[in-house]
């Protein structure tokens, strides 16, 4: 089993948001390299693995691209301005760290529209954020950004209480940490395995749409993670039964699929006969590559593992060592049980 902290520092310090994954792949790689047969990166840049048995195609996909920034306009004092690449929560991101791609650090500061006082944080846009990078002038900040490059979080993950982990990027470094450290017990598996990192997932699964269409897998199952019913002001309603360290959730339903049964069946054996706790997972709001794969060509059964987690898209995301630990025993497992 892989050290999954260690394994998510590595990848935060390099990894770079959708459409340029080849920095986290790379490191991926390097890893996956010695637990496959085979491996190849097709054209959109997914990685994609292959663990040679005798019995039907089982597709893995962990998504490999992380959300962030991409600088749109510098002014005439040097700030940048950004659009988001994925899903943010304007309230998750003022007074944030991020890091260009070329290294440049920065915070991101609300305009005066944006400031406490002059409106309540639920109305903050985007629009009204701005990236200071520490430039005095545009000429100073264009020697450093250029339009059209991309930023992350900057934040370094730390172990927090509780065996828990903050950190930006559990969505979804960690589930390639997951699936890595699953790869390194599925040696000689009675299913065919195909374990994919994929790309531009938090931009609507294009990876593993392409990458089931090349595999033509009998099943798909995604790794990913899932939101957590134990946060405050979360009204009954809309509140998940799912909470950290309860183990590997497996997925019944999110906004972008229904899983099917038998992948559901399937993984709760598994997780029986391995002695693995896990937690029923209806995800209210939120999507996964499962439902790239369940569209894929002419269907494949689909589900998905899910690592609980906290504040997701935030700079400080928390899950659990442990439930990350049995998502990947009990990924290795489905790999290593006949479909
Ligand atoms: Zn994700």
């Amino acid at each position: 089993m892989l050290n999954i902290f260690e394994l998510q520092k590595e990848l935060v310090c390099a990894a770079l948001p959708s459409g340029l994954e080849s920095r986290q792949a790379t490191i991926i790689k390097n890893y996956a390299a010695h637990y496959c047969d085979e491996f190849y990166t097709d054209a959109l840049g997914n990685l994609i693995c292959h663990i040679k048995g005798p019995g039907k195609k089982i597709m893995f996909a962990a998504h490999m691209d992380v959300i962030g920034f991409m600088a749109t306009f510098i002014d005439e004092r040097g700030y940048i301005r950004f659009v988001p690449v994925g899903g943010h929560t304007p309230a998750y991101l003022i007074g944030a760290t991020v890091r260009f791609e070329n290294g440049i650090c920065g915070c991101i500061q609300p305009d005066e529209k944006a400031k406490p006082g002059s409106t309540v944080l639920t109305d903050i846009m985007l629009q009204n954020l701005y990236i200071d990078i520490g430039a005095e002038s545009y000429e100073d900040a264009c020697s450093m950004v250029s339009v059209g490059m991309y930023a992350t979080f900057a934040t370094e993950p730390k172990m927090v209480a509780d065996g828990n982990m903050m950190t930006p990027y559990a969505d979804n470094l960690t589930s390639c940490a997951v699936l890595l450290s699953a790869m390194s017990e599925m040696v000689y598996p009675v299913n065919d395995v195909w374990c994919v990192f994929s790309v531009q997932e938090e931009l609507g699964c294009r990876g593993a749409k392409v990458a089931a269409n090349a595999i033509r897998p009998y099943m798909g199952i995604a790794i990913d993670l899932t939101r957590t019913g134990d946060t405050p002001s979360e009204t009954d309603n809309l509140r998940m039964t799912v909470k950290l360290g309860g183990g590997p959730a497996i997925k019944i339903k999110d906004s972008s699929l229904i899983c099917d049964k038998p992948v559901v069946e399937h993984l709760r054996a598994c997780a029986v006969r391995s002695g693995i706790e896990y937690q029923d997972e209806v995800l209210l709001a939120g999507g996964t590559d499962a439902s790239a794969m369940q569209r894929s060509r002419e269907g494949t059964l689909s589900g998905a593992v899910s690592i609980p987690g906290r504040s997701i898209h935030s700079p400080g995301e928390i899950i659990n060592i442990s439930d990350a630990e049995n998502a990947a025993r009990l990924i290795a497992a489905a790999a290593k049980t006949e479909i």
